[in-house]
């Protein structure tokens, strides 16, 4: 189904997302909020198995890493915020209720600018507030009537932050590029890992369609999507659905509705009149927090340089094209380590090198070897080691690809090409005798150049090099080579 152009409706989307904080401890206790591959229920206390009367404390860290996002997002954070109970029943709540934010959160309002099929694009945030995560439950198939599902408490009380946005996305495709700078921004402020597969970014989408200009409809909110693929996909399935709903003249019911990966639909999971009633109030365990000034000015002082001005600067200081640029701000990290390669007064020419060699051939390596986006095989220092060599001529750029690969851990390049012996032959006796032997060798290439067929200099110069094992230099060998051939 076309969107734009003539069309007379309108996708109207806005996003609800919920990071997990990198604090070490949870929201209200000293448990571990990392907890990869412990057992079941061996990170939880009183406090987050929500025993009565355990008293939660405010996770400093948390309040922090939502503070910087907000800032990173251009929010305002008001001097004063509290924290309410949102009351609901379900077997992953122990205590009964989560205790979040809600209608004096930490940060207010801001903006998220992300690039969309060419265009910029900004799209308004409503608010960032704080709260914690649930327990889990783990379902075990069994007989019928003998399944049973189990809690496991270590998630509960993780410490998360909402994102809520404005609804000002307009398309699927626009939905799923404003996730991707999202989550982009919460890795490069180091709030979040954003890993959705983890759980550690999750989206909700709330999703209407219009008559162009007319006032928003009603939403219906999806949930369940768990890859930025499946969201871009669910928002697809809603939009056709509500579009044809609307075209035949009916109209939509607000209604939260499940993504079903599997099927590739969306189905009705509560209509309006069954929605939840949180009840909230504010918690009595928690003392209201005020946000100074100077803490805000000292956090702000943390923001690193922002994705989008990153990109801005690679393109002004070193004139990479707009693909390349996207490449290597993806992940701070490898940022980083660019511009630790180049150095601050690296010409655009050796920008341009470093960026090549880490766009492809390291980049390469790096999926070759199944490791993180962030995480380089090698380092700035073994990647400028590698680029010195092969600008003075120590590597061919032959040989600096065939070492890559095969550098050790912290090893320097140049070291590793001599102990692979690969660096460039300095030995001019040595070319100087496979120079004759290929000429030996080659009697019609040689008859070919003297009959002034210049192209034969390449088949010469390339049976030298078979015979140096490509080490030598390929100038050294051309000059050797017409010594050799105006000679005799
Ligand atoms: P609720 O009270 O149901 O949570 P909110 O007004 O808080 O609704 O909005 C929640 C999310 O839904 C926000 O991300 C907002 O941008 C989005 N939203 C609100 N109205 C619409 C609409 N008509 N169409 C699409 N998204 C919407
Ligand atoms: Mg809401
Ligand atoms: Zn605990």
């Amino acid at each position: 189904m076309e969107s734009g152009g003539g069309d007379r409706f309108e996708m109207v989307i806005g996003l609800e997302v919920h990071a997990q904080l990198l604090t070490h401890s949870k929201m209200y206790c000293g448990c571990a909020a990392r907890y990869a591959d412990a057992a079941p229920n061996s990170h939880v206390c009183a406090v987050c198995a929500g025993l009565p009367g355990a008293l939660p404390v405010m996770n400093r860290a948390a309040v922090e890493f939502c503070i910087l996002t907000g800032l990173a997002l251009g929010a305002e954070i008001p001097g004063f915020c509290k924290l309410d109970r949102k009351n609901y029943v379900y077997p992953d709540l122990p205590k009964g209720y989560q205790i979040s934010q809600y209608d004096l959160p930490l940060c207010i309002g801001g903006a998220l600018e992300f690039a969309s099929e060419g265009a910029p694009k900004r799209a308004g945030i409503t608010r960032v507030h704080i709260e914690e995560d649930t327990g889990r439950l783990v379902h075990r198939a069994g007989a019928p009537g003998d399944e049973v599902s189990l809690v496991d408490l270590n998630r509960s009380g993780v410490p998360l932050m909402e994102i809520v946005g404005e609804p000002d996305l307009r398309s699927p495709a626009e939905a799923a590029d404003y996730l991707v700078a999202l989550r982009q921004t919460l890795r490069y402020v180091g709030a979040s890992t954003g890993n959705m597969e983890e759980g550690a970014f999750r989206c909700d989408a709330n999703v209407s369609v219009r008559e162009r200009g007319a006032p928003l409809g009603a939403k219906v909110e999806v949930k369940n999507m768990n890859s930025f693929r499946a969201v871009e996909r669910a928002l697809r399935f809603e939009e056709e659905r509500q579009r044809a709903v609307l075209a035949e003249g009916g109209s939509i019911a607000q209604e939260t509705r499940g993504w079903v990966e599997a099927s590739g639909v969306t189905v009705s999971q509560r209509t309006k009149e069954q929605a939840h009633d949180y009840r909230y109030f504010p918690e009595p365990d928690l003392p209201p927090l005020t946000i100074s000034a100077e803490m805000v000015a000292e956090i702000r002082d943390r923001l690193p340089e922002l994705p989008g001005a990153r990109r801005d600067r690679f393109a002004s200081r070193y004139g990479l094209d707009a693909k390349e640029i996207e490449t290597l701000t993806a992940e701070r990290e490898v940022a980083d380590v660019f511009e630790a390669v180049v150095g601050p007064d690296g010409t655009a020419e050796a920008a341009r090198r470093a960026a090549n060699w880490i766009v492809n051939d390291v980049m390469g390596l790096q999926r070759a070897r199944g490791l993180p986006p962030e995480q380089l095989p090698i380092n700035a220092a073994q990647l400028r080691d590698l680029l010195d060599a092969v600008a003075a001529g120590e590597l061919s750029a032959r040989a600096a690809k065939e070492v890559l690969p095969r550098i050790a851990d912290g090893e320097l390049p140049r070291a590793a090409a001599g102990r692979l012996n690969l660096l460039a032959l300095d030995d001019e006796e040595v070319v100087r005798s496979a120079v004759t032997d290929a000429l030996a060798a080659s009697p019609s290439a040689v008859a070919d150049f003297r009959a002034g067929k210049k192209a034969a200099m390449g088949r010469l110069i390339g049976e030298t090099m078979k015979r140096t094992g490509g080490r030598a230099k390929p100038e050294q060998v051309r000059m050797l080579l017409e010594e050799a051939l105006t000679e005799s």
